[in-house]
């Protein structure tokens, strides 16, 4: 039975699930679905298959641990992104379970694709998202390097 008449004000606890949908909105708004940072490794993610040829891309680096290639839809002039070889998930998966070797060999890939790019002298940002506030859209550990112009403040107020 409906009553007719004005909706009861909220109760506590309502409303709770509308900041979560407006994320999750904002998050598909932007072009891509929300990643879960603890979810299991997807094998045939966009990431995994780069380094298997798969999928084409423009590949600027790549060693036994690392692999680099410019990103498809770049905000800055200079936007690569370097993506370990092993399956992890996000930052957090990798920190948490990749052995030293390929955490030392990861890093050192970063900082060897930005120095053969000459960015060193004009500086360059390092950006990895985790989950869906960080707003990762691919469930790939990825490091994004931004260069080629002053970069401003690091998130718009
Ligand atoms: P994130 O939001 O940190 O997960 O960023 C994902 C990035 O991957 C975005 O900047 C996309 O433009 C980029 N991207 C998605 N698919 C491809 C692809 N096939 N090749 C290169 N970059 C891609």
């Amino acid at each position: 039975l409906r009553r007719a008449g004005p909706a009861p004000p909220p109760q506590a606890g309502e409303g709770c699930w509308v900041l979560p949908v407006a994320r999750f909105l904002l998050l598909v708004r932007q072009g891509g679905m929300p990643v879960d940072a603890r979810a299991p490794y997807d094998p045939d993610n966009v990431f995994a298959r780069i380094p298997r040829g798969e999928i084409p891309s423009r590949r600027v680096y790549e060693d036994a641990h690392a692999v680099a290639f410019e990103d498809i839809n770049p905000v800055a002039p200079h936007h690569v992104l370097v993506i370990p070889r092993g399956a992890y998930v996000s930052w957090d998966d990798f920190s948490a379970r990749a052995t030293d070797a390929e955490i030392a060999g990861f890093v050192r890939a970063v900082g060897a694709v930005a120095r053969a790019a000459g960015l060193v002298e004009p500086g360059y940002r390092l950006l990895a998202n985790i989950g869906p506030d960080g707003g990762q859209e691919v469930p790939h550990l990825h490091v994004h390097i931004l260069a080629g112009r002053p970069l401003g403040p690091m998130l718009a107020r």
